[in-house]
């Protein structure tokens, strides 16, 4: 079979712009109608814009529709390759220059049913993150993908991993790169006028990374109590003090799921962390031993599974999602739904993610002396970590059942070093990533 290349465009004109989606719509319609079972809704690229922030570049596709997607790192030369259900028409790119880090944009068909994307970078680049978001309101579907610039090793590690969910048929696999050897096939280069008028690159406030800090319980759900202190409180003033930690190093933005004495339902923080795009969900909360006063202390580190870790931990994700209850919530999701998004690709590696985040605390804790139980890693199935593509951890920071315990939690500096302590093992998760 032979392949036709598609140009792409470099479109400046907002007018022109809206033209041409529509006129890129017709196409796709007409495609949609007449092209594979798989396409079960028209896809285009919208826009194409590209971010930088340090060493990493973001590329955001706004998609017509929610796809699924596969993106990959290929070498010879060396790219990162995004394979998405076919592609209509020509992607606008608003940004004219690209990121530093990205030489090439080529796309190209894989087969009638699915289009390949290659980013050809100047040197060996990895995938950080690849996610996509939903519509939103008035926000198309986005598919976004960071790029880190890679020692050769880093590369070769990556090399073979596949982000994403999109399966391909056979037809379409071991596609050589039809770009090399070939013509000349440039969709988009580095413009060879460096003075060129240029849509300003996102401001650096807009691509730090978002951090979503989540005050468990909150309203009609005090959570757990302890010698008269509430759950919701204790969460409430870790969350805060969290906050400043992160925002004092200037590296990233932070929001709050509730910065009052609110009740939100568990799924809906979930929602509002992936609605902001976050880039890390953080969930704090204090335990209660069920059964009065105990000696059980320090703080523990949950991330998501389908199979908790021990009964402890069965049992204490069973009493958080039933949160939900305490308003006449129905609770929203049963077991079934969890083993279904566990064989989500993307939320494999998510997991993996946020087990390497889990590592960073426990090590962050330790270097400060703070108490943590045996085994503080820990995993169930809660429903608040249950976003599949934003790394998330849920921390217990203490235990008021514990009456030594519950005076520290209402110290305000006890709460200062352990916020301190976690705000580090962020920025050491962040920094791991962003250096591989
Ligand atoms: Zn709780």
């Amino acid at each position: 079979m032979a392949y036709r290349f598609t140009p792409m465009t470099i479109e400046p004109d907002d007018e022109m712009h809206n033209l041409k989606i529509t006129f890129i719509s017709l196409i796709v319609v007409f495609t949609a109608f007449f092209g594979g079972v798989r396409m079960a809704a028209a896809l285009d690229i919208k826009t194409m814009r590209f971010g930088q922030h340090g060493d990493s570049s973001r590329v955001v596709l706004e998609l017509s529709a929610e796809a699924d997607f596969r993106a990959t790192i290929q070498d010879s030369p060396a790219r990162i390759v995004l394979d998405l259900p076919a592609i209509s028409g020509q992607p606008v790119i608003q940004r004219k220059t690209l990121p530093p880090l990205i030489k090439d944009v080529r796309l190209e068909p894989l087969s009638n049913n699915y289009s390949r994307l290659s980013f050809i970078t100047e040197q060996p680049a990895i995938i950080r993150s690849s996610f996509l978001m939903p519509a939103e309101g008035e926000s198309p579907a986005r598919l976004v993908l960071d790029i880190n610039p890679a020692s050769q090793e880093a590369f070769g590690r990556q090399m073979g991993r596949s982000f994403g969910t999109l399966t391909i048929a056979s037809d379409a696999k071991n596609i050589p790169f039809a770009g090399i050897g070939g013509p000349r096939l440039d969709i988009i280069s580095k413009p060879k006028n460096p003075d060129a008028p240029d849509v300003p690159a996102p401001t650096i406030a807009e691509t730090l990374p978002l951090i979503v800090i989540d005050a468990g319980h909150g309203g009609v759900d005090g959570g757990a109590t302890g010698s008269g202190i509430n759950e919701k409180d204790i969460t409430l003033a870790i969350a805060r003090d969290l906050r400043t930690a992160l925002k004092a190093t200037g590296k990233y933005r932070v929001e709050l799921t509730r910065d009052t004495d609110k009740f939100i339902r568990l799924e809906e923080r979930v929602h509002i962390a992936r609605r902001l795009r976050a880039n890390l969900f953080i969930s704090i909360h204090a335990d209660s031993m069920p059964g009065g006063t105990s000696s059980a202390k320090g703080a523990s580190f949950y991330t998501l599974s389908n199979r908790a870790s021990d009964r402890e931990s069965a049992a204490l994700a069973a009493r958080e999602n039933r949160a939900d209850l305490l308003a006449g919530v129905e609770l929203p999701t049963d077991d079934k739904d969890l083993a279904g998004i566990m064989i989500d690709l993307t939320t494999r590696e998510t997991m993996r993610e946020s087990r390497h985040l889990a590592g960073e605390m426990v090590a962050s804790f330790k270097a400060d002396g703070l108490d943590m139980p045996n085994g503080p890693k820990r995993s169930a199935g809660f429903v608040v970590l249950k976003a599949p593509d934003i790394p998330s951890i849920l921390i217990e920071t203490g235990f008021l059942s514990n009456p030594e315990e519950v005076k520290k939690l209402a110290d305000n500096r006890y709460r200062e070093t352990i916020s301190a302590a976690i705000a580090k093992g962020v920025d050491a998760w962040f920094t791991a990533r962003a250096t591989p």
